[in-house]
């Protein structure tokens, strides 16, 4: 039989991960504990957990610090983090998800609800995160090593724009709307405007600069699509 889930808390309020722990516990997860980021970074390179369920406000490093330096390290890529926080405005959320949060939850919570957004993080770890390299016309990206290059030249994206390129990439010539970008890209989205999608879609041209940025269509009214320019072969998927 497959081993539950593992959940590592990481929230220096005693009180607070005990609840998550037993709830967790109840419904077949496995939770460890560590309340600074010194044991959560010995906790993660004895074993990786399956979920990381990271409070923002810690003594010492913030969890904002802390998810972005597992998001680059190759170890702790992958793992998804949710954030806690009692922090709620959009600056913050999108600061949160820039750092690589998958997804995002204010305190205080319902159990219930952190247990469906564990649940939701984990049924999300999509084929597509999973090393594929995927072409549309020059642009090409890389999900095993990270890398997004145009015409060979190398671009640099943050995990959030790169989840999000790799999502379009992955389902070119098709139109998304923000509300399934939101889905696909973050997961259960009840803190997340569609606006976000805006915003991350504009960093997201910027980053892959004048040309590759084009590629990126707004469909008024409908979404976003990704094409390849029509000079160009139709995209073709291969593996990695
Ligand atoms: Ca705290």
């Amino acid at each position: 039989m497959r081993q539950p889930p593992g959940v590592l808390i990481v929230e220096d309020e005693p009180a607070i991960a005990e609840l998550i722990a037993v709830n967790l516990r109840h419904n077949g997860f496995r939770p460890t504990w560590a309340m600074d980021s010194a044991s959560a970074q010995r906790e993660l390179d004895a074993v990786l957990p399956d979920v990381i369920l990271l409070d923002w406000m810690l003594p010492g490093e913030s969890g904002l610090l802390l998810a972005k330096r597992w998001r680059a390290h190759p170890r702790t890529k992958a793992v998804p983090i949710i954030m806690l926080t009692a922090r709620g405005d959009e600056a913050d959320r999108v600061a949160g998800l820039d750092a690589g949060a998958d997804d995002y939850i204010a305190k205080p919570f319902s159990t219930k609800e952190l247990l469906a957004r564990v649940r939701a993080v984990l049924r999300r770890r999509a084929p597509e995160q999973v090393g594929a390299v995927v072409r549309v016309g020059d642009l090409l990206l890389d999900g095993a090593t990270y890398r997004v290059s145009f015409a060979d030249q190398k671009l640099k994206l943050g995990p959030t724009r790169f989840k999000l390129l790799q999502y379009l990439m992955s389902h070119a010539e098709r139109v998304h709307s923000r509300s399934q970008l939101l889905d696909k890209v973050w997961g259960d989205h009840v803190f997340i405007e569609e606006r976000t999608v805006d915003v991350h879609v504009k960093r997201l041209r910027e980053a892959l600069g004048p040309q590759a940025g084009l590629m990126i269509e707004t469909v008024r009214g409908a979404g976003y699509r990704l094409t390849a320019p029509a000079t160009l072969p139709t995209p073709v998927q291969a593996s990695a």
